[in-house]
């Protein structure tokens, strides 16, 4: 996408609002109990938000630690000039390690083969990584299991008596903390603590120990330990309705996705509206057209049920969402002459100005508010609100 070319009126973007994110940071910060720390999680663009706006609000407002999935964000941070705490976990052979090791990214590993890469890295450079071993204790995705943990921990005890390793972090991650009352839950923080306890049998003493996401962070302090890895929670959402609302734990959504109307028409009774013709007007009546679509990140599954505040209602989309539009039915005649094109359309937002939420989204097209917000598309410009001076 062109960075230069002049975009005035963009027909789509998502709002940004920072000051809410720092608030965000500060509610999640507030809850962490016995001490521990917070880590904002910015991987994938942070949830859609934009990276390197939202990572310097969440260090603005105390966020210790940041975490990324992929070693290309880590580094995209550090190149932005970041320069406090960093994990990244999501690593395959060839790394980059030496990259990481150099830029100061504490890196994770779930297996020996990672501490042979690691070890190889930190020698050619001449520096010590810091390693977070990763335990599963029952999501069943990365993560070492309990039968080959020993090993694990022998490898990184030898590669740390060597001076290439020193083990910072050992770590888990929950499957269900979404779901307050999983029978997983109370088993995972049970094999975290056998995992520990090895750890420390082979002499590793982690300067701190980390398994709860924004769920645990907000429903389960036993899970605190000594650092809350929150992803969701900084972007203002709720893991889920069973975790509860967002004003719940003093939070506010931080994305509003808006668009401007490209068409406003006044159609006959029995139209057929938008491709497969899955909606046909059932009377005369006045359609509106929201020029953005699945190329977007509107789901294709919200046709027919994606809510959109239009002129002070909700709306519904009539049809099926194309790649780059979608079709709403004012549901009167009259408003053909009242409603115009560049008009407002709002899709979701914080939901405090009646307009839908994020989970609102979710709930239309059958997933959670994290892929709503993740998805939405390159060619929506980010606009961010109240950012602080850099220091
Ligand atoms: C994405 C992710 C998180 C953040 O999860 P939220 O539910 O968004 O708080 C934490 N830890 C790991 C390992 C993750 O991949």
């Amino acid at each position: 996408m062109s960075t230069t070319a002049p975009r005035p009126h963009p027909r789509v973007r998502a709002d940004i609002d920072l000051a809410a994110l720092r608030a965000n940071v500060r509610a999640l910060r507030e809850r962490t109990t016995g001490g521990a720390g917070l880590m904002a999680v910015v991987k994938a663009d942070a949830y859609g938000h934009g990276m390197l706006p939202c990572a310097r609000a969440a260090r603005a407002a105390g966020a210790a630690w940041l975490g990324t999935a992929t070693p290309h964000e880590a580094l995209a941070l550090r190149a932005d000039g970041d320069t406090g705490r960093l994990l990244c976990w999501l690593w395959t052979p060839g790394g980059p390690w030496r990259e990481a090791i150099e830029a100061g990214i504490d890196v994770s590993a779930s297996g020996i083969w990672a501490i042979d890469e690691i070890t190889a890295a930190a020698r050619a450079c001449g520096l010590t990584a810091r390693v977070h071993l990763k335990a599963d204790t029952g999501l069943g995705r990365s993560g070492c299991m309990p039968a080959d943990w020993p090993g694990l921990l022998a490898a990184a005890r030898a590669a740390q008596a060597e001076g290439t390793v020193r083990v910072v972090g050992v770590w888990s991650h929950f499957a269900c903390a979404d779901e307050p009352g999983h029978p997983s839950v109370p088993a995972q923080l049970a094999a975290f603590e056998e995992a520990l306890e090895a750890a420390g049998r082979a002499g590793i003493t982690p300067e701190v120990r980390h398994l709860a996401n924004t769920p645990a962070a907000l429903t389960l302090p036993r899970s605190h330990y000594d650092l809350v890895r929150a992803g969701i929670g900084v972007y203002g959402l709720s893991p889920s309705p069973e975790v509860g609302h967002p004003e719940d734990f003093g939070l506010r959504p931080v994305m509003t996705l808006r668009a401007e109307l490209a068409s406003v028409k006044r159609v006959p009774g029995g139209h057929g509206v938008s491709y497969g013709h899955r909606y046909t007007t059932p009377g005369e009546t006045a359609l509106a057209l929201v020029p953005a679509g699945y190329a977007d990140g509107i789901p294709r599954h919200a046709s027919g049920t994606g809510p959109v505040l239009i002129a002070g209602k909700w709306r519904t989309v009539a049809g099926r969402v194309a790649m780059d539009q979608f079709v709403v039915d004012l549901g009167d005649p009259a408003l053909a002459e009242e409603i115009a094109p560049g008009d407002e359309a709002v899709l979701f937002g914080p939901g405090d100005a009646g307009e839908p939420t994020a989970e609102d989204w979710a709930r239309a097209a059958g997933t959670i508010g994290y892929e709503i917000v993740t998805r939405i598309g390159a060619r929506v410009p980010r606009v961010h609100h109240g950012a602080e001076e850099r220091v």
